[in-house]
């Protein structure tokens, strides 16, 4: 029910973080994983993972903004594999500012790397999916998609996310007479290299976080590769537009 074997995924943001645990689990589950990132020598060793475990894999430096860059990507992905049954977008940015004082750009940067580049990669490969009629994407958004999550201000993120959200269910909407299923996976708190950069700045913050979680601890990067296995696989052949929170309980 979740094997994977054979399938062709794309993971943006691949290299590291959620995006590397979600490649890793897609390829246990026997899928051959592109990993596209800006970082391309971090990309190469998430590569080198996924090959040791038997599988093959392709590193290619994208960077998720340029449509140029993504539709390269999806023809790199074509020429060297044939076809993509699964995108995941995980190529994301975080960043706290107070609204009153953001800059316009600070505000732009984040909508653009994490909705905007999330459309164009859906766009891209989407339409390889419509051509096949088969497909299964998987866009990353966040709990923060669904609630300002006081403490820290981060109006442009929770924008971008909750345009996630909509975004996903809008392509649902539009391509489930094509057979391609669009979900999107909305984490809280998990313990990457994104959240341990902002909490240099805010140490107290982890501690509310699990005061505030009724699990009482932050995510592991780990735990996503369940949920991304799961809504990647025939396991969720009836599930599209859906999203699927994992936050230890933090939005009940
Ligand atoms: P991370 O910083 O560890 O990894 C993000 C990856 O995206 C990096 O490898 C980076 O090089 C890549 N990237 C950034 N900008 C890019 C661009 N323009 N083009 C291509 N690649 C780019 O972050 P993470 O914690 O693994 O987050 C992954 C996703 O999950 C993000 O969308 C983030 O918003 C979301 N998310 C994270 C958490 C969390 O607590 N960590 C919670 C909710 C949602």
């Amino acid at each position: 029910l979740f094997s994977l074997q054979d399938e062709v995924a794309i993971v943006t943001g691949g290299a590291q973080g959620l995006g590397r645990e979600m490649s890793l689990g897609l390829a246990e589950a026997g899928a051959h994983v592109v990993i596209a990132d800006l970082d391309i020598n971090t990309a190469q060793r998430t590569a080198s993972e996924i090959q040791a475990l038997g599988r093959e894999s392709l590193a290619l430096r994208v960077d998720v903004t340029s449509k140029e860059q993504v539709e390269q990507m999806v023809s790199q992905s074509l020429s060297r594999f044939g076809k993509i049954d699964i995108l995941i977008t995980s190529a994301g940015i975080g960043q706290w500012r107070k609204a009153e004082e953001m800059s316009e750009e600070d505000w732009k940067r984040v909508i653009d790397v994490n909705l905007t580049g999330t459309f164009l990669c859906c766009q891209a490969v989407g339409r390889e999916m419509i051509k096949r009629k088969k497909g299964s994407i998987i866009t990353i958004s966040s709990m923060s998609g669904l609630i300002a999550n006081t403490p820290q201000p981060q109006s442009h993120y929770n924008a971008s996310k909750g345009g996630v959200i909509m975004l996903t269910k809008s392509l649902a909407s539009e391509w489930v007479k094509y057979n391609v299923r669009v979900n999107t996976i909305a984490p809280g708190y998990m313990e990457t290299k994104l959240v341990a950069e902002l909490l240099k700045s805010y140490p107290d913050y982890a501690r509310i976080w699990k005061e505030l979680t009724p699990m009482g601890r932050l995510g592991r990067p780990e735990e996503i590769k369940g949920p991304c296995v799961f809504l990647a696989s025939a396991a969720s052949s009836y599930v599209t537009g859906s999203v699927l929170v994992m936050d230890g309980g933090y939005t009940i």
